[in-house]
């Protein structure tokens, strides 16, 4: 490679890398999902507690709420009594991140949750920004 090809790709990245820092470099992973007659089992759950950094009861609590399935814990999988689609359960995943723990503000997923006055907010660790969530 000669230095003009190699200073032409530092370019081509550095503008890539502006660009995902707007929040694009966050990526969901897709949920694994095996059935078990009418149960659906979430083999990687735990990437999603670990990735959103929530609080792991909280989040079985919204799915069990959003699914309307009652949800056995495994600790390394979730056991979801009924029959789930894994697009169905993307859906819900990307509702939670997008109630739970991305940023209005910058769009990025660093965020942690403290309560003030009797209300939970999501604080941005990069903006700064804030909002009451429910
Ligand atoms: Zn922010």
């Amino acid at each position: 490679m000669n230095d003009k090809y190699v200073q032409m790709l530092d370019n081509l990245y550095s503008k890539l890398g502006n660009k995902s820092s707007s929040g694009n470099r966050f990526e969901i992973p897709k949920v694994e999902i095996v059935y078990q007659g009418s149960i659906t089992i979430w083999k990687n759950f735990n990437r999603f507690v670990e990735l959103f950094r929530r609080d792991r009861d909280f989040m079985i609590r919204f799915f069990k709420r959003e699914l309307g399935a009652p949800i056995d814990d495994k600790g390394e999988e979730l056991l979801i009594h009924r029959r789930v689609p894994a697009h169905n359960l993307e859906i819900k995943v990307n509702s939670f991140f997008e109630l739970y723990v991305r940023c209005n503000e910058c769009k990025g997923p660093d965020t942690h949750i403290v309560e003030k006055d009797g209300l939970k907010l999501l604080v941005c660790e990069i903006c700064g920004a804030s909002r009451v969530i429910r």
